[in-house]
This record gives structure tokens, C-alpha cells and sequence, in this order.
């Protein structure tokens, strides 16, 4: 019969695991048990709306044999089982497991520096068992087949697979365990004690029972004609028991679980490797009852901002996996937040479709809400930095949340929100903001640009600055969105650096910043003139202080807007804004060009197009014609 081979990502990371030098290679237990529980968490939900499974709730289990004569270890599960396909296909490549996921990313050098954290964080499901053992036998039935099949490999040179007898639906992993060396007394995975021991530690929680067959003691009966000296004898005896707990971590009360062990519960069920920045235990009673354990990621999967990310929460009801990802119960904005629901309140039964118009559901997930938003508001106050990182993970998230739907679910989410600050160059909330605004300050200021030392030195942002006010940074492209639909807070207006009227004027500047333009409109008419529709106006600006020229916009699309919409590509890419082209009249260029105008019209002209080059390029925006502004500005150059 011939071998097929592995998939050469799959050989690699077989190759890692039989040469394994990992300390902690009991973990492949816990894997090989949760791969059983899956199983049967996938056939008792089919056996929900199908009567043929002829399954109940109680007949599900999964038992441990350990047959040192052999030196086997069996874990035998009465779950969905696997066709010849699903045998080939989930056996022979790991290319979904979000390990591998992991390590693909890393470099080289690193990829060796961290075999052991990959195994030790993740476990890395099914191969993990070639830690312990040299062969490996699968015999497996699928739910509505009636063939059987083995597959069987002796590590990375490949695997076979061929039809074999077994009488029930399930699945037996037949793990041959390799030789005690000097090194390793590989024989304690086949001792009753130790795997008890491993079973309580690692798979505790495992909602069907494990069962395992242990020996256990006995006084014999005492005989009839028993002497009177007769002193009692012990035998032993074989019982089947059940190891494992069966309570699930989130069925547990909050202080009998410790942080590691809701830390370690979170790595292996969501397959990360990186403990979560907090947990939250949700025991709720009332109108709807249920039990929830939330988890904020410390990290964001690499997949989070792709179309791939599918958010969601488990959903049990009484203990049966209901739906895997279950998106109903989180708001978009916190889709970050991973964790388990369960509740006797929700119909086994209900399809999925349904589920969508549950009125519990709704229930649920609005609380689920409340509690998310509760525990983020209080690590902001109390633990900073953990909450500057949470930021840094998922803030953007936030940000999103706050624009999306037209602002529809700012109120939910401007507490939430921090932006790096000109006054403390850290993260400030609007409260901190508003909080040492001083009095004679009448908007939140905020300045939108990709970085901030550029920020700060914009003409627009230094006046505000001089002024002693603080400005918030906005260098997510999605920033400034944000603060326009965020609009105010406490009363306070948000207020772009670019606005005319972003510093209050009196009665008296208005009116010599009017006078200033009157006495203008001729300059101001002839730069228009030259730079046709290049520009919508020539203004004599009422925000510049030191520099010569800037660009700002009218009718609403700030600049930084448009170069976000340009990248957004389709018909965005063409947007073209109202430009303005704001002039310092008090500047010597500005003074240059009027000059100019009465004695040599020409030059007068260059000096347009270079001013308005210039606000091009601090606005970050390309020149229309690069070559021809050096031209310009070398003609000048004599
Ligand atoms: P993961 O469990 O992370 O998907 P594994 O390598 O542990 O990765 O398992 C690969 C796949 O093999 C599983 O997703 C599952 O489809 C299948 N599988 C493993 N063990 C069993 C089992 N006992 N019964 C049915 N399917 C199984």
C-alpha cells in the first residue's frame, strides 16, 4: 500500500513536534481531548433536529485507555467521526491551524527561537501527539457513512489510509508511545495516576465525561468462619469513573477560578498566543438567565482588518454548542471581544436564521454591551498603560464604530475614545481634554495630518498653539471623521485648526481682517486669474502668522478628507475638493508679488504659481506639474 506524504508545511511542523524537545509534551493529551470534544460537540448538534443519530445528551463520552503491555494510549470519542476525504484532508495538512498561521509570519531566526513557544502557547492540535508518541493509528467512522477507516502514520516521511471494521460512529487515536529514554520517561502517559493528573489539570472543563477505567481498593469481605484475630484484607479492583469535572470555566463562580487559569482557559479555545488584556464573568438572572465569559484580546489577529474576520461569540444553551461564531451577540464596534454565552433560555432547537430575531438574544447581547463598555471605561481609569494598549490594538476599531452609520453610536463610544495630545504627547480622552481646557478656550481643538511634528509646525496649528491651547493629533486617516461626527462633548465644539473662525475673533480684528482683504482684491483677483481653476478663491488669510501661503478647503471635505477618499480608490480616487488658497498679506513674499504686479507682470505671475505650489506641498499634496515648479523656481535663482 502506498504511503502518501504530508504536505511540506505539515512535514515541517510533524518534524518539530517528533523531535520535540519541549519540556511540557503532556499538553498533547489536552489537544487530542478537545479534538474528541469538538467531535461530539458537532454530532449532538446534529442530533438536535435529527432523530436518526439516536444519540442522547447523556450517551456521549470519551474514554481513556491506557494499555502498557502495548504501550498504547487510546482516546475513543463517540462524536461526528471523519470520512476517508476528512481523514486525508484534516490529517494530512494543518495549513488552517492558526499556529502555523502564526509561524509563517515570523523571520527565520525567529522561527527557530520559538518551536517551543509555538507548542507550548498553542499546542498545536493533532501533531502534537508525535511529542509522545512514534506511530500513530486513527480509526475512524463518520455520522451517516458505513464505512470505517484507518490512517496511520509513523511520523514525517507520510501516512496511509484504508478501510477497516468498526462497528459505531466515533473516532479511536491510537497513540503508540515511544521508548523511555535517558531523557524521558515517556511510560508516565500510560500510567492511570499521571493521566488522571493530566486529565483534571488540562481538560477539567470538558463538558462530556471522560471516562477512564482506575484501580481502586477494597476491604474483602470478611469471611464466615472468619478467625477472631482476623484482621481485614485489601484487593483491588477495577472501576470506570468519570476524571473530569465536566464544569465548564464559565459555569464556575468568579472567585474559584483563578486569573492563569481564565488566562489558559482563553489561549486554548481561541487559539492565541498572548494572554488577554482582561476577562470579563458575566453571571446574569432575571428576565433572561445566562452565564458569559468575554475576553479583550491583547492583540489584534492578523486578520482582524480583513474581510476574513469573522466576529462572534460562542453560543451554548445548556451545555450544547449552539453556533461556533455567533455575531449577533456583539455590536461591530466591539467585534474584537472574543468569549462563551450560555443560557437555557434559547431553544435547542432554533435554527439559525431564527436566532437573528430571538428576543433573548437581543436581550443578551445588549447587556453583553453595557458590561464590555463598563469594564473598558474602568481600565481606562485604572490601568492606563494596559488601556493604552488596548488602544493601540483595537482603537481604530473604535474609531471606526463612532463614524460608521453617520455617528449613529457616538454616545456609546466618546468615552472610549483618546487621541494623542499637544500639551501631555500622550493619549488624552475628550474628558482629560475638556477637563483643563481654560476658560477664555471655546472649542476642542484638533489638527489632521499623517504625522505630528509636521502637525505642530503647520502654520494653521501654530497660532492655536501661541494661544496655549491644546490640540489633539489626528494621523489615523479615520480621525477626522471621527471629531466631525463626534461634533461636541460636554458641550464643547469640535473645531478643525484649518477653520477661518477657529480662533474667536472681536469686532474690531473682523474688521481690519476685512479692510486687509479690500485693500487687496486686486492681488487676490490676479493670483485667480492665473491659477484659473486650479483654485476655487485667493484669500488673504486670516490664519497664517509667520508662513506665506496655505491650502485649505471649502464645502465641508477637509484636505486630509480627500486624500483619504483618494486612496479609497473607485470613484472616490477623482474627488476633487474646493481648494483655497489662503495668502499672508503681511509676508514679504505676499508683498513681493504686489510689487511685481506694476512692474513686470510676468514675474508677478511666477511668483502665483510658486505660492501655490508651496501650499501644495505642505498640505502633502502632489504637485500638478513637478518639473515645471522647478523650472520656476530656478528661473528665480540668478
Ligand atoms: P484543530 O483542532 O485546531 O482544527 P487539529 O490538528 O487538532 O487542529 O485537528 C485537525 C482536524 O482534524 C480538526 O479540525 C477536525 O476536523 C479533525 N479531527 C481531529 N480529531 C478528530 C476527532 N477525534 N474526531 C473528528 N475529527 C477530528
Amino acid at each position: 500500500m502506498a504511503k502518501k506524504e504530508f504536505k511540506a508545511e505539515s512535514k515541517r511542523l510533524l518534524e518539530l513536534m517528533i523531535n520535540s524537545i519541549y519540556t511540557h509534551k503532556e499538553i498533547f493529551l489536552r489537544e487530542i481531548i478537545s479534538n474528541a470534544s469538538d467531535a461530539i460537540d458537532k454530532l449532538a448538534y446534529v442530533a438536535l433536529t435529527d432523530d436518526k443519530v439516536g444519540m442522547n445528551r447523556s450517551d456521549f463520552k470519551i474514554v481513556v485507555v491506557p494499555d502498557k503491555e502495548n504501550r498504547t494510549l487510546t482516546v475513543s470519542d463517540n462524536g461526528i467521526g471523519m470520512t476517508k476525504e476528512e481523514l486525508e484532508n484534516n490529517l494530512g495538512t494543518i495549513a488552517q491551524s492558526g499556529s502555523f498561521q502564526f509561524k509563517k509570519d515570523l523571520s527565520d531566526e525567529d522561527k527557530t527561537k520559538s518551536d517551543t513557544d509555538v507548542i507550548g502557547q498553542f499546542g498545536v492540535g493533532f501533531y502534537s501527539a508525535f511529542m509522545v508518541s512514534d506511530k500513530i493509528t486513527v480509526i475512524s467512522k463518520a455520522y451517516g457513512s458505513d464505512k470505517a477507516y484507518k490512517w496511520e502514520s509513523e511520523g514525517a516521511d507520510g501516512y496511509t489510509i484504508t478501510e477497516c471494521e468498526k462497528d459505531s460512529v466515533g473516532t479511536d487515536v491510537i497513540m503508540h508511545i515511544k521508548p523511555d529514554t535517558e531523557e524521558e520517561d515517556y511510560c508516565e502517559y500510560l500510567e492511570e495516576y499521571g493521566l488522571e493528573h493530566l486529565i483534571k489539570k488540562y481538560s477539567d472543563y470538558i463538558r462530556y465525561p471522560i471516562r477512564m477505567e482506575v484501580t481502586k481498593s477494597r476491604q474483602k469481605e470478611k469471611p464466615a468462619d472468619a478467625p477472631e484475630d482476623y484482621k481485614p484484607e485489601w484487593e483491588e479492583y477495577k472501576e470506570w469513573e468519570t476524571v473530569n469535572s465536566m464544569i465548564p470555566v464559565w459555569q464556575k463562580n468568579k472567585n474559584e477560578v483563578t486569573e492563569q487559569e481564565y488566562n489558559d482557559f482563553y489561549k486554548q479555545k481561541f487559539g492565541d498566543f498572548e494572554d488577554p488584556l482582561c476577562s470579563i464573568s458575566i453571571a446574569a438572572e432575571g428576565v433572561v438567565s445566562y452565564k458569559a465569559l468575554l475576553f479583550i484580546p491583547a492583540k489584534a489577529p492578523y486578520d482582524y482588518y480583513t474581510r476574513d474576520f469573522e466576529k462572534g461569540l460562542q453560543l451554548y444553551s445548556s451545555g450544547v454548542l449552539i453556533m461556533d461564531k455567533c455575531s449577533d451577540l456583539l455590536p461591530e464596534y466591539f467585534r474584537f471581544v472574543r468569549g462563551v454565552v450560555d443560557t437555557p433560555d434559547v431553544s435547542l432547537n432554533i435554527s439559525r436564521e431564527m436566532l437573528q430575531h430571538d428576543r433573548q438574544l437581543k436581550t443578551i447581547s445588549a447587556n453583553i454591551e453595557k458590561k464590555i463598555k463598563a469594564r473598558l471605561v474602568k481600565m481606562q481609569a485604572e490601568e492606563p498603560e494596559k488601556y493604552e494598549k488596548f488602544w493601540n490594538a483595537f482603537g481604530r476599531q473604535i474609531k471606526y464604530g463612532a463614524a460608521a452609520d453617520y455617528g449613529l453610536h457616538k454616545e456609546q463610544l466618546l468615552d472610549l475614545m483618546m487621541f494623542n495630545s499637544s500639551k501631555e504627547g500622550k493619549l488624552t480622552s475628550f474628558e482629560q481634554y475638556v477637563e483643563r481646557m481654560p476658560e477664555d478656550q471655546e472649542y476642542i481643538y484638533y489638527a489632521a495630518g499623517e504625522n505630528e511634528n509636521q502637525l505642530a509646525k503647520l502654520p494653521q496649528t501654530e497660532r492655536i498653539l501661541d494661544k496655549g491651547y491644546e490640540i489633539f493629533w489626528c494621523t489615523d486617516d479615520v480621525d477626522e471623521f471621527v471629531m466631525q461626527f463626534v461634533g461636541e462633548y460636554k458641550g464643547k465644539k469640535t473645531k478643525s485648526v484649518n477653520d477661518d473662525d477657529a480662533l474667536p475673533e472681536s469686532d474690531e480684528e473682523k474688521k481690519q481682517a476685512e479692510q486687509k482683504a479690500a485693500d487687496n482684491k486686486e492681488v487676490l483677483d490676479f493670483v485667480k486669474e492665473t491659477l484659473g481653476n486650479r483654485i476655487k478663491e485667493a484669500r488673504v488669510s486670516r490664519i497664517l502668522k509667520s508662513h506665506a501661503c496655505c491650502l485649505t478647503a471649502d464645502g465641508g471635505v477637509s484636505i486630509e478628507m480627500e486624500k483619504y477618499m483618494r486612496k479609497q480608490g473607485g470613484e472616490l480616487a477623482d474627488f476633487e475638493g474646493e481648494h483655497v488658497l489662503e495668502l499672508n498679506a503681511d509676508s514679504s513674499a505676499f508683498a513681493a508679488m504686489k510689487n511685481a504686479m506694476s512692474t513686470d507682470k510676468e514675474l508677478a505671475a511666477k511668483y502665483a504659481k510658486i505660492l501655490y505650489d508651496q501650499a501644495l506641498l505642505i498640505a502633502g499634496l502632489p504637485l500638478e506639474d513637478p518639473s515645471e515648479y522647478s523650472d520656476l523656481v530656478c528661473s528665480l535663482i540668478k
